[in-house]
């Protein structure tokens, strides 16, 4: 098979039998791939100590005929070493991550996820420690470009305009707005929902200017905690991390 090139960031990286490396990278015009590195573990001449979590690359590779395409070669863009030493921007980008891989299959291709993910690792070593509206901004931006943008001008079910309810709801499942009268898909996952957090939604989903008090936007996080770990079926593995040292 031919050799081809694309540009890619290192998410997670396994050791595979003695010496190989499998290495799990979100790139720009294949999505998410997954390459098994021979002599990635063992190697110190092959890789030349280019697979670093987070680092982007030129990766020339070539598929097969088993399961993972084999790395050739990398070519660095952007190595972000800093990240290493920066726990806050290490914790907030591996969160990024996770989400990424495990919010998309192989192959989905979607440039502009590529883009946000490259953004939010050069953002995070600047803007160290992540801030809570960087961390909205983030999910809002994740969920447009998975296609999961909720809609928060009406009821999910009978369509009514919510602006006025004193009393709405988030439904997971469904992912949008409820009234109070109507039930929901399932009534254990929903989650009650302020006109203020609503509010902040909407100017984050407009990209305006956000003037909220900080107890919104903690309250906005939770409700994006909530939708991540029912997309994902379980809470994401680095969230707690990140909570620990940024405190939301
Ligand atoms: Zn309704």
């Amino acid at each position: 098979m031919q050799e081809e090139v694309c540009e890619g960031v290192i998410l997670r990286m396994k050791d595979l039998r003695e010496a190989d490396l499998l290495v799990s990278m979100y790139t720009r015009t294949q999505g998410h791939m997954t390459f098994r590195a021979p002599g990635g573990r063992t190697s110190k001449r092959r890789f030349a100590g280019l697979l670093q979590s987070f680092s982007k690359h030129e990766v020339a590779f070539r598929r097969t005929r088993s399961a993972f395409p084999i790395l050739l070669r990398l070519e660095p863009l952007a190595m972000h070493t800093e990240l290493h030493a920066d726990l806050h921007a290490f914790a907030a980008v591996s969160y990024a991550g996770e989400l990424i891989l495990r919010l998309t299959q192989e192959a989905d291709v979607n440039p502009p996820l590529f883009e946000l993910l490259d953004t939010f690792i050069t953002y995070c070593h600047k803007h160290s420690p992540l801030s809570e509206k960087a961390l909205c901004r983030f999910h809002t931006r994740l969920l447009q470009l998975l296609g999961l943008q909720p809609g928060l001008a009406r009821c999910l079910e009978c369509g009514r305009n919510i602006e006025q309810e004193r009393r709405i709801f988030f439904d997971l499942s469904q992912g949008g707005m409820l009234c109070d009268t109507c039930p929901p898909s399932h009534p254990h996952r929903i989650a009650p929902l302020s006109q203020d957090v609503r509010g902040l939604l909407i100017c984050l989903q407009r990209r305006q200017a956000t003037d909220f008090a900080p107890h919104v936007w903690y309250k906005t996080i939770e409700l994006f905690d909530l939708r991540m770990t029912h997309l994902l079926g379980q809470p994401p593995k680095s969230r707690d991390f990140l909570k620990q040292l940024v405190g939301f």
